[in-house]
């Protein structure tokens, strides 16, 4: 099968859709690989990289799109890949088509196939392919919370791991998933004070088995997050309801009980967040002040480490593309209920129940 890998043109995306040790698998599989010049430079690959995988360089995206069957990328497409996509080509990155309506039209219009990373499933359940990111979010919310604490930043000045003779900084986790669970396993490696709070019974036991006494773990009620919170230099949010807004357990009153410096990190601001006083933010600007505590509110934080987010996605879409590739993806969709879960648009329809849901269509 022909693959096509297009450089991301989304702002301030640096992923890219394969890597070249992703490259070389497929190509050892006998299929070819066409990779825009210049695709992975944000994660620091070269042409050259992807050449001595076996991929030919393509001049420009009309290239890639114009003779891949196949179209591996990490965001959804722009209008003006859409315009480039076709009747049965098969178009595989993450989607998000609930809330884009014109986003959803361009690719019906198309006529291309698309499967969303996000709507994959797994045999043991869970969503494999955005679970990497999620780790990736939440080991970084710590890196993040623990620059913020610092004077320079607006912070309280305080080191999380404290020092001999000077007690931990105070990190408390609300919601003990993937991303907090990630956080937890940063702070605690650097020698915090660390306190998850989850309102999954199993989840309390997991996390409680796992850390034993190197973290401490509270059911969540509105009481114990506000006497935590009072407590805490760092909070991260990382809560999530599937297919609802986050909930919102700290509210800007609560505010004023922290200590001033203090740090809120809102990982699940992609959902709304879980603080009040959370908005969206970015890269360039982390972070704002709220009543003397400092927000840090990106919606996409793996961005920032491109690098390691492009690995550690191609770990979990390797293994479907490879199969998609080898015995075309019309009798791999066929096989695995699992990637059928993830189509999403097929020759113009839609073909997810919550997109359609979302968005008015007939299935
Ligand atoms: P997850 O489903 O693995 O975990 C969420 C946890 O929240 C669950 O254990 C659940 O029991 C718990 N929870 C629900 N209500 C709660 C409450 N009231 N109090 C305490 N815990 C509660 O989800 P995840 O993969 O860890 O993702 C968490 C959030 O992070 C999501 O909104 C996700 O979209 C977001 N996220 C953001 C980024 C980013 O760049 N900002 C990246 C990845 C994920």
């Amino acid at each position: 099968m022909k693959i096509g890998v297009p450089k991301e043109i989304k702002n301030h995306e640096y992923r890219v859709g394969l890597t070249p040790e992703s490259t070389a698998e497929l190509v050892a599989h006998g299929h070819s690989v066409l990779v825009e010049t210049g695709a992975g430079l944000g994660i620091g690959a070269h042409d050259e990289a992807y050449r001595a995988a076996g991929a030919r360089i393509a001049p420009g995206a009309a290239e890639v799109f114009g003779e891949a069957a196949m179209i591996v990328k990490v965001k959804e497409p722009q209008a003006a890949e859409c315009a480039m996509l076709r009747k049965g080509q098969l178009l595989y990155t993450y989607l998000h088509l609930a809330p884009d309506p014109d986003q959803t039209r361009a690719l019906l219009a198309s006529g291309a196939t698309a499967i969303a990373y996000e709507t994959v499933t797994s045999p043991s359940g869970g969503l494999p392919l955005l679970k990497p990111m999620s780790q990736v979010a939440g080991r970084m919310s710590i890196q993040a919370g623990a620059t913020a604490l610092e004077k320079a930043h607006g912070g309280r000045g305080v080191l999380l791991g404290g020092v001999p003779g000077v007690a931990p900084g105070r990190v408390v986790v609300l919601g003990g998933g993937v991303v907090g669970f990630n956080a937890a396993q940063m702070a605690v490696g650097l020698g915090a004070d660390v306190t998850i709070l989850d309102r999954s019974p199993e989840v309390l036991e997991r996390l409680a088995t796992h850390f034993e006494s190197r973290a401490k773990t509270a059911y969540s009620t509105r009481t114990r997050v506000a006497e935590l919170i009072a407590e805490a230099d760092l909070v991260i949010g990382a809560v999530l309801i599937p297919g609802a807004a986050a909930p919102k357990l700290v509210t800007r009153a609560d505010l004023a009980t922290m200590k001033q410096g203090a740090v809120l990190v809102d990982v699940a601001i992609d959902q709304g967040g879980c603080f009040e006083t959370a908005r969206a933010t970015t890269h360039a600007e982390p972070t704002y002040e709220v009543d003397g505590i400092v927000h840090y509110c990106v919606a996409n934080m793996p961005g920032a480490v491109a690098r390691t987010s492009t690995y550690a996605l191609n770990n979990v879409t390797l293994p479907h593309a490879l199969r998609m590739a080898d015995l075309g993806w019309q009798e791999a969709l066929r096989r695995d209920k699992h990637l059928r879960n993830g189509l999403n648009v097929w020759n113009g329809q839609i073909t997810c129940e919550a997109v359609a849901d979302a968005l008015g269509y007939d299935l």
